[in-house]
């Protein structure tokens, strides 16, 4: 009886299907946005799962986060049925390293249990080994060392293999040496950074060929999403694992003989080239061309349907992603209707945007519209804070990915902890987490001592606190340091009703310490840190009391606990890679945002270029609705900067797009109205750093961008006619 093709191709173009049932052998798929990529790896997973190819634990899946490995554990599950119990090598090219190297930490050097610094930590064991070298950390700064060192760990090199005229950049020449004793140091710590969990498992996998050969004996298929995006390190480690010897060399260990097939590189990549976006960290699009070199006979497979994205929006992001000169070329077509044009609106300032995408959001809610289904996209992640406030004012819910939300981060939480407590002296949980934060010596000890005694006496912890502080229960030294504690509560808490309370916060956060030890703190964020404070007592602003903002925050805080409420999501552009919502929106399109400044002024063309693919890659996410943004003033680093809008608005087709009701003094002149020419924009940018951001700064009038780079259509729409120097008093800049 002929067998039925498994449900799971049920839908698939013929290219798709192909990448699906290639399973011998080295295929590459180049493809488009939302043509298909990621759901055929899926799908070639359950396929290779129910054709009985390998068990789950030989499948070596990498994806670009650990959300996406979640979900594709959860579709592979649905496609195969309960059969899948887990599958421990799906993961991020970091946590499958971490995998590996913890089983055979001793091999590097390392035991089991080995930590892995974050950036914080990363920094202060640098600023340690700079002091000790002698090093003006003024002049070279353990920041700037962290990222000579991740470039150099990015692209698979230990010490002694950084380049010469390299290592010269660093101190006089001794980046290398500090490196090297960097690297020494973590050996002691028994840690390792993030770079070294790729670098330690190349070294590993190159230095140990039994275990090398136990992985190649493993790892029957390898699968990479976003292949675009990996860097020299993680092709290494991936060849390294891939490229498995010829049948003759695994003869010698007798596994070979009984399945020849497994000389095979059954390796399948997928990726894009347009929506190749870590370039400043390193990836490599030429790993894409190299691949048919390292794994000779590859099929590669191109999909051109895009299945994600109605045809307006589909048009706006090929046409943009044209202007880019370093392509490997692809079409891209949908059979679905053009659907919504992408719209774009100026605003005022950057609250004004705010204003609007969240009137926007509110319509969408009352037509049904899942907030699951809506995204804001910004470029920097300050861009974020504004909308977050809007939201919270209108008791929309959100989520921020891939950081915590503003209320959620814990200097916020610190700081709301100090509030909460001055306001009701029952909140113990509040009292609790800031009881010692200044450090003020009331430990665990004292706290438990505290806890115990207090629900005992059936009273709050700070009544007992008070209570305790003037006896001799505790020994002298946290009496005293509660003695003046509670002092300080009390005090506070006389003048909640006469002290406007965002006065109240500051004296708080002041006379608690709580300020002067972010400002002692050396630790690369402190500042943001502080900087989020600010925002916090700004923000009291708009309530009335005390009173009102706290219970305002508990509820906001409550409200979307948990992933499933319906809740808009904000992230940046970068983190969005791989998603699909059915509303995308794209504030903050203006020239030094996006493009941004910095990667024109380090990078020049090819940071051009990179922006350009993180405009198309934000335009790609959208299904049914995309929708620009740009603001005429926006407060960056706590400085205003009057802007202009984005060149990437030129470079969008004006068939597909609709320009909406323009606010804040803008008015458009039509196409090819041109002042200057983009090039030379361009060019001056670049070898001029910061000619745009002069340009900005000294209240840019008269002029507008033209799109004249030889096959721009059309330029100059986003000209301005008055553009004020300052933004309105209100929303000026605080002293
Ligand atoms: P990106 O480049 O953005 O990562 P991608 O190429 O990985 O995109 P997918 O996310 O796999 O694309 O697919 C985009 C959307 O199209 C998804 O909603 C997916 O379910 C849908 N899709 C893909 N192939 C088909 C098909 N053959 N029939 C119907 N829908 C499809
Ligand atoms: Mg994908």
């Amino acid at each position: 009886r002929a067998q039925a093709a498994p449900r799971y191709l049920d839908g698939l173009n013929p290219e798709q299907r192909e990448a699906v049932e290639t399973l011998d052998g080295p295929v590459l798929v180049l493809a488009g946005a939302g043509t298909g990529k990621t759901r055929v790896l899926t799908t070639r997973i359950a396929h290779i799962l129910s054709l009985g190819k390998a068990r789950p634990s030989e499948i070596l899946a990498v994806t670009f986060t650990n959300k996406a490995a979640r979900e594709m554990k959860l579709r592979i599950g649905s496609m195969v049925g309960e059969a899948v119990e887990g599958m421990p090598w799906l993961g991020t090219f970091h946590s499958i390293g971490v995998k590996i190297l913890r089983r055979h930490a001793e091999l590097v050097g390392l035991k089991s249990g080995f930590t892995i610094l974050d950036t914080d930590d990363q920094i202060r064991l640098l600023k340690q080994h700079l002091s000790a070298a002698n090093i003006d950390e003024k002049r070279w700064p353990a920041r700037v060392l962290a990222n000579l060192i991740d470039g150099w760990k990015n692209r698979g090199l230990t010490p002694s293999q950084v380049p010469a005229g390299e290592a010269a950049s660093f101190a006089n020449g001794r980046g290398q040496e500090l490196y090297a004793a960097y690297q020494e140091r973590l050996k002691t710590l028994n840690a390792t950074d993030f770079g070294d969990l790729l670098l330690e498992t190349i070294r590993l996998l190159r230095e140990q060929p039994d275990v090398l050969r136990q992985y190649h004996h493993r790892f029957r298929y390898i699968l990479v999403d976003e292949y675009q995006d990996t860097n020299v390190a993680q092709y290494m480690w991936l060849r390294l694992l891939a490229q498995r010897p010829q049948r003759n060399d695994l003869l010698a260990d007798g596994s070979a003989a009984a399945t020849p097939q497994r000389a095979e590189t059954n390796l399948c990549c997928v990726g894009d080239d347009d929506q190749s976006i870590y370039g400043w960290r390193g990836a490599e699009v030429d790993n894409i061309l190299r691949f048919d070199k390292d794994f000779p006979g590859a099929k590669v497979i191109r999909l051109e349907r895009n299945y994600r994205s109605t045809g307006h929006i589909l048009a706006a992001a090929s046409h943009l992603i044209a202007y880019n000169e370093g392509r490997l070329g692809k079409t891209l077509r949908t059979e679905d209707e053009l659907g919504e044009k992408v719209t774009v609106s100026g605003a005022w300032d950057s609250e004004e945007e705010a204003r609007s995408v969240g009137e926007e959001i509110e319509q969408l809610q009352r037509k049904d519209h899942s907030l699951n289904q809506i995204a804001i996209l910004v470029r920097a992640s300050y861009q974020m804070r504004e909308f977050e406030d809007r939201f919270i004012t209108l008791g929309l819910p959100y989520r921020v990915i891939g950081g915590p939300r503003f209320y959620e981060r814990a200097e916020i939480r610190d700081a709301l902890a100090y509030l909460r407590a001055v306001n009701s002296s029952a909140d113990d949980l509040a009292f609790e987490r800031i009881i010692n934060v200044p450090k003020r010596g009331l430990g665990d000890a004292t706290v438990q001592w505290l806890h115990e005694h207090a629900r005992q006496a059936n009273m709050s912890m700070m009544d007992m606190a008070r209570e305790v502080a003037n006896t001799d229960e505790l020994k002298p030294k946290p009496r005293q340091s509660l003695r003046d504690l509670m002092a300080n509560f009390d005090r506070w808490a006389a003048q909640k009703d006469s002290l406007p309370h965002t006065e109240l916060a500051e004296m708080i956060l002041d006379e608690s310490g709580y300020t002067d030890m972010w400002q002692k703190d050396r630790s690369a964020d402190a500042a943001g840190r502080l900087d989020n404070l600010k925002e916090l007592v700004r923000s009291m602003d708009e309530f009335e009391n005390l009173q009102g903002f706290l219970e305002h925050i508990s509820l906001v805080m409550d409200a979307d606990r948990g992933e499933q409420v319906d809740s808009v999501s904000i992230m940046t552009l970068h983190s969005a890679k791989g998603l699909e919502f059915e509303t995308v929106f794209l504030p903050g399109w203006e020239e030094g945002l996006f493009p941004s400044q910095r990667s024109l002024d380090e990078q020049g063309r090819a940071g051009l270029e990179e922006e350009r693919r993180l405009a198309h890659v934000g335009l790609t996410r959208a299904r049914r609705r995309a929708k620009i943004f740009f603001a005429t003033n926006r407060r960056i680093h706590g400085m205003w900067t009057t802007n202009i809008p984005s060149r990437f608005l030129d470079e969008l087709p004006e068939a597909d797009v609709e320009v909406t009701e323009q606010k804040g003094g803008f008015s458009f002149s039509g196409y090819g109205a041109s002042r200057f020419d983009r090039q030379e924009s361009f060019g001056s940018s670049y070898t001029t750093p910061g000619w745009q951001r002069a340009q900005q700064r000294g209240g840019f009038s008269g002029g507008g961008y033209s799109g004249g780079s030889g096959s721009a259509p059309s330029g100059g729409r986003w000209q301005k006619t008055e553009i004020p120097d300052l933004p309105r008093p209100r929303k000026g800049p605080r002293t």
